[in-house]
């Protein structure tokens, strides 16, 4: 029998991905989205791949899948900074809600459970780079506490699905992640640049551009996510580049690779923005045997034309 998988978010940047590997793993997929920040132009080269099913729901209500589901990956979330706080409710209600139901799906199935948590987690690290033994700096009723302390609760209840119902369940702490299927405007530092880039507009550096970020091309993230889902890890592991920059630096990189002439300027640092951000992936390394392939140049060269054509399409979405 073939296995079946289910990716809550399936429609969105990371579950369109996941999507696509897991057929191409050779397993049935059910992508489940309320296509709130999700898009069904990032799965519609999947309608008609044999095995490839979408059903439009809000995961936060109660999922009825029929038949046998062998993996649950729960995906489902506002992720970018400009999108959680723009629907803070409906962030806290999938991280929790929306968890409490997969999770209870995943019982029900004796299916294997993997939460793409984040770095979020660590707040503004106090400890750098980020190891998954430190438990973070998290301001639980600043702008960024929605999804926080939603990915937060979602890891306690993960785990306590494991040890009170013998659950078996992974836990991804995903990092800044880029490529192509972001949204134009989603507001993340990637597709503002590459957009601003692209047009010549000016490339807006919030702060003095000091703080740090690592980015980590979504093929790699991907890789390691598969990774993880086939172990037997039940902790949280960190997957991310751990090559870090400024965020001057990556300006500077994206302005160069969208031709040069725009200006750098800057604007107020948004509260609670972390001051640095880089991932400890000595776990991954040891547990996975995994480390990512694609170093930033490369990467960004790949998602370069994603974004050339999006800046010439009419965004759908103000
Ligand atoms: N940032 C920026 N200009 C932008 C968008 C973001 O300088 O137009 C900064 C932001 O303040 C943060 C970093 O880039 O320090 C990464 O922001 P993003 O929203 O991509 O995600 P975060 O890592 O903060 O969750």
């Amino acid at each position: 029998m073939k296995r079946r998988a289910l990716v809550t978010g399936g429609a969105g940047f990371l579950g369109s991905h996941l999507c696509e590997r897991l057929l191409a793993e050779g397993m049935e997929v059910i992508a489940m989205d309320n296509l709130l920040t999700g898009d069904l132009a990032n799965i519609a080269g999947l309608f008609g791949r044999e095995g490839f099913t979408f059903v439009k729901q809000d995961v936060t209500q109660f999922i009825h899948v029929p038949g046998p589901l062998h993996y649950i990956l729960h995906f489902a979330s506002p992720a970018s900074p400009i999108d959680y706080q723009k629907l803070p409710i409906q962030t806290l209600k999938v991280g929790s809600l929306g968890t409490h139901k997969a999770l209870g799906l995943a019982k029900e199935k004796g299916a294997r459970f993997l939460l793409a948590s984040t770095s979020e987690c660590y707040g503004d690290p106090l400890v750098h780079p980020q190891p998954e033994t430190y438990w973070g700096n998290v301001n639980p009723v600043g702008p960024r506490g929605v999804y926080d302390e939603a990915k937060r609760f979602a890891e306690a209840m993960t785990m306590a699905y494991r040890r009170f119902h013998g659950l078996e369940t992974r836990i991804v702490r995903i990092f800044n992640t880029y490529g192509p299927r972001m949204r134009l405007k989603d507001g993340r530092v990637l597709p503002a640049f590459m957009s601003q880039g692209l047009r010549g507009e000016p490339l807006t550096v919030f702060g003095d551009g000091s703080q740090t970020r690592s980015f980590c091309f979504v093929d790699d993230l991907i890789e390691g996510i598969f990774r993880l889902l086939m172990s037997d890890e039940p902790e949280p592991v960190n997957i991310g580049n751990p090559s870090e920059l400024t965020i001057l630096e990556f300006a500077e990189k994206v302005r160069a690779l969208t031709g040069g002439k725009s200006e750098i300027v800057f604007k107020p640092l948004p509260t609670d923005d972390p001051k640095v951000r880089q991932p400890d992936i000595s776990k991954a390394r040891k547990v996975l045997g995994w480390e990512p392939a694609v170093d930033l140049d490369e990467g960004l060269e790949r998602t370069l034309d994603y974004f050339r054509r999006k800046v010439l399409e009419v965004e759908p979405r103000p």
